[in-house]
């Protein structure tokens, strides 16, 4: 029989007693024959603990230093899981993302994986061993150690089933699928059967935290065949696959929302050819990502561009901005903190005009303001206030038709 992987997370491996519950699903497989490759994420909260220590010492720390931190929470994790399983009489071994052969880009704090060696898995896994990697973490050409970004588990175990050529790709969480939103905050949204990889792909980027955006990439890449679904039932997950959500026959498949956005605008700059290229060069310089672009170009030789921002990436991209103010040439940088994204998804979308027109009568209908509007064949985006982020996709939600009566289950701490 071929290999599966497993992904389990935080809140699945959050106590001593969900270890023991996780190791026992896994040697249910295990007995069915399967080859297991396991990655699991730190226990609980742990990974913001960490990040919470590093910040009582220092505001910003090394970022080298505090993928050295972090990354410990998952090597406690893998220990405690490969410990539950002999306990168990399980033959089982942990691996740090290093010695799992998990090569990334010499980047700390968002690493992108480049390639995976995975003889010391496949040795483990002939010798009959369950095989147990750290997820979010990996090693660069220089040897140092990173992390992938928040909630990169995800891709790790992706990865590692695109490169063992695994039969499939579970991802356990504590929910059980894919919602039509986060159910934490529409309890009448609905678990997706299937969604295809592009759907998801937007969702994840637009703050559907349920799965890492570059796990899905990765899916979508080299086909892996991914499920989500919950750790504390037996219940069928959301496949993630190529083409999915035909039958539904729906334009939008779900509504997703980012907290942390903030608008910077800049004033008074020249309206003139090679302006844009000069702010958003300079700014990719100095690696500020950014997100929603307007230009407001009045019949005049000044124009004004407002852009979009993470949160946290605000104070860099306004240092960025005082830094270079002579080269730049604007007349002065405004900025707005406190916004959110609300977006709609849904492929039913490029056959149907009139679904952006539609979105913003349901958002004005209920009082909201709408600062900026981005959109693409199959999402359309709008920042909103932050204090109106509830309202929003609970609105858009029931506006589209995606409630349903019961109420989804959610599994805490
Ligand atoms: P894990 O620790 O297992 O990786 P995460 O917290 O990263 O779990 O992801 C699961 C959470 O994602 C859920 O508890 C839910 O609140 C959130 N979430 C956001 N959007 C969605 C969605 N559309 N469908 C399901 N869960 C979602
Ligand atoms: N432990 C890491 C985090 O909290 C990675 C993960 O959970 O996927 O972000
Ligand atoms: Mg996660």
């Amino acid at each position: 029989m071929g290999v599966i992987v497993q992904k389990f997370g935080g809140t699945s491996v959050g106590t001593t007693e969900r270890i023991m519950r996780v190791a026992d699903r896994i040697i249910s497989y295990r007995q069915q024959g399967h080859d297991m490759v396991i990655v699991v994420s730190a226990m609980g909260k742990s990974t913001d603990v960490l990040i919470n220590m590093a910040k009582e010492i220092s505001a910003q720390p090394s970022a080298r230093e505090l993928d050295m931190l972090v990354t410990t929470g998952e090597q406690v994790s893998i220990a405690m899981l490969a410990m539950a399983l002999q306990q168990k009489g399980c033959d089982a071994v942990s691996l740090t993302g290093w010695q799992a052969g998990i090569t990334t880009e010499s980047v700390h704090g968002k690493a992108r994986i480049e390639k995976i060696g995975n003889d010391r898995i496949r040795n483990h896994l002939a010798q009959g061993r369950v095989v147990i990697v750290a997820g979010f973490q990996g090693i660069s050409a220089e040897g140092e150690i990173t992390t992938l970004g928040r909630g990169g588990s995800d891709t790790t175990a992706v990865a590692l089933a695109a490169s063992l050529g695994a039969d499939k790709c579970e991802i356990f969480t504590d929910v059980s699928g894919v919602f039509t939103a986060d159910p934490r905050v529409v309890k009448s949204a609905q678990k997706l059967n299937s969604i295809s990889y592009d759907e998801m792909l937007e969702l994840a980027n637009l703050g559907a935290g349920v799965l890492h955006p570059r796990s899905v990439e990765v899916a979508k890449k080299f086909g892996v065949r991914l499920v989500v679904r919950s750790s504390f039932t037996d219940e069928e997950g959301t496949y993630v696959e190529e083409a999915a959500n035909m039958e539904t026959g729906r334009v939008v498949s779900g509504v997703a929302h980012d907290e942390d956005v903030a608008k910077i605008t800049v004033a008074g700059m020249a309206a003139k050819v090679g302006t844009l290229s000069r702010l958003f060069n300079t700014l990719a310089d100095a690696k500020v990502n950014v997100d929603i672009i307007i230009q407001s170009s009045y019949e005049s030789d000044e124009t004004n561009i407002s852009f979009s921002v993470s949160s946290d990436e605000l104070p860099k991209a306004l240092e960025t901005l005082a830094a270079n103010k002579e080269q730049l040439g604007y007349r002065e940088i405004l900025h707005v903190k406190d916004l959110a994204k609300v977006s709609i998804v849904g492929a039913g979308m490029i056959s149907n005009p009139g679904v952006a027109a539609q979105m913003f009568r349901q958002l004005a209908d209920v009082g909201i303001p709408i600062k900026m509007v981005s959109t693409s064949d199959i999402k359309v985006s709008c920042v909103v206030p932050e204090e109106y982020t509830e309202l929003a996709v609970r609105t858009l939600h029931t506006a589209f038709g995606l409630d349903v009566e019961e109420t989804a289950v959610v599994h805490g701490l």
